[in-house]
């Protein structure tokens, strides 16, 4: 079984404006892309989890959101992380639609251990909301931590990684 390091995008990845569903109004947070990359040479599977009502809500298209996912993956490649689209997991519904994806609901991550077999226990979240967190204790994750919003992360923060 393979560890993991759950991500939540908004905040975390990218700088969090609010609805980021196209590529010009996405800009990645500062060493999150030496993060990633240092967690994956240490073993672990990046793993994208992401409320995404903006796709509900029509603010943007599903068809933008996958857009915006190759080119960001793209990015992540060139700077020498292993991904694809397979590991990035999207809820695209409303707050209101009651589905079981949806963080704080656990669904995402539950998915993600199915395609991957991933030991929960032993895997990672950073999330910049208590919903992220929520979720993947739900879910299993052993490990999370609690960014602030559009801040930089550093390994060093995550105690005991
Ligand atoms: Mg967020």
């Amino acid at each position: 079984m393979r560890k993991a390091l759950f991500l939540d995008r908004d905040g975390v990845i990218n700088i969090d404006h609010g609805y980021v569903g196209r590529i010009e109004e996405f800009e990645f947070v500062e060493g999150v892309l030496d993060l990633i990359r240092k967690a994956q040479q240490r073993g672990y599977l990046p793993i994208v989890v992401t409320n995404q009502s903006g796709i509900g809500r029509g603010y943007y298209s599903e068809e933008d959101f996958k857009r915006l996912s190759d080119w960001m993956i793209d990015e992540m490649r060139q700077n020498g992380i292993v991904i694809d689209r397979s590991h990035i997991f999207f809820c695209p519904h409303r707050p209101d639609a009651g589905c079981d994806c949806r963080k704080p609901e656990p669904g995402m991550f539950l998915e993600a251990k199915d395609r991957f077999g991933i030991d929960m226990a032993a895997s990672w979240m950073i999330g910049d909301k208590p919903s992220d967190i929520e979720a993947a204790r739900r879910a299993g994750v052993g490990h999370t931590y609690l960014a602030r919003k559009n801040e930089k992360i550093e390994l060093k923060d995550l105690h005991g990684f």
